[in-house]
């Protein structure tokens, strides 16, 4: 990594001290492009907008996904105080984000986490009712 993207990334861990602050999870990401340019940053902001799923690295992918182009959007990183969530993975890939640099693993965090805080997948079922269910999707993906 070099030092320009550390400086990226330490504003990412500057936004998530900027959440904190103001009152919700210690979350910040930013999105930059080829040059290094900041295009846009956000903060978690899931207790003050009472959504779950405010995070930063979301509401970024959602950005990217209805104001860049495909090729701009592969053209940018995002930098991240912490490695994505699952939830954040999937619409970080649905962007075309090109890359994403993190400073904390998802173990690092967990690690600083009390035990049993961490977030675990319902029970599920599936899959069932292949031949109704395929009749809606057939055809769509061409
Ligand atoms: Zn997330």
């Amino acid at each position: 990594m070099t030092s320009d993207e550390e400086e990226l990334l330490r504003r990412a861990i500057a936004l998530a001290a900027e959440a904190r602050a103001g009152g919700n999870p210690p979350f910040g990401s930013l999105l930059a492009g080829p040059d290094g340019t900041v295009l846009a940053e956000e903060r978690n902001s899931s207790l003050t907008d009472r959504d779950i799923t405010a995070h930063p690295e979301l509401k970024l992918a959602r950005w990217a996904g209805r104001e860049l182009d495909p090729a701009t959007a592969a053209a940018t990183t995002m930098y991240t105080s912490c490695q994505p969530c699952g939830m954040c993975a999937g619409a970080i890939a649905r962007s075309g984000l090109g890359r994403v640099v993190y400073a904390l693993s998802g173990d690092q965090l967990d690690e600083l986490k009390p035990p049993g805080t961490t977030f675990t997948d319902p029970p599920s079922a599936g899959p069932a009712l292949y031949a109704e269910a395929r009749v809606p999707v057939e055809g769509y993906y061409r």
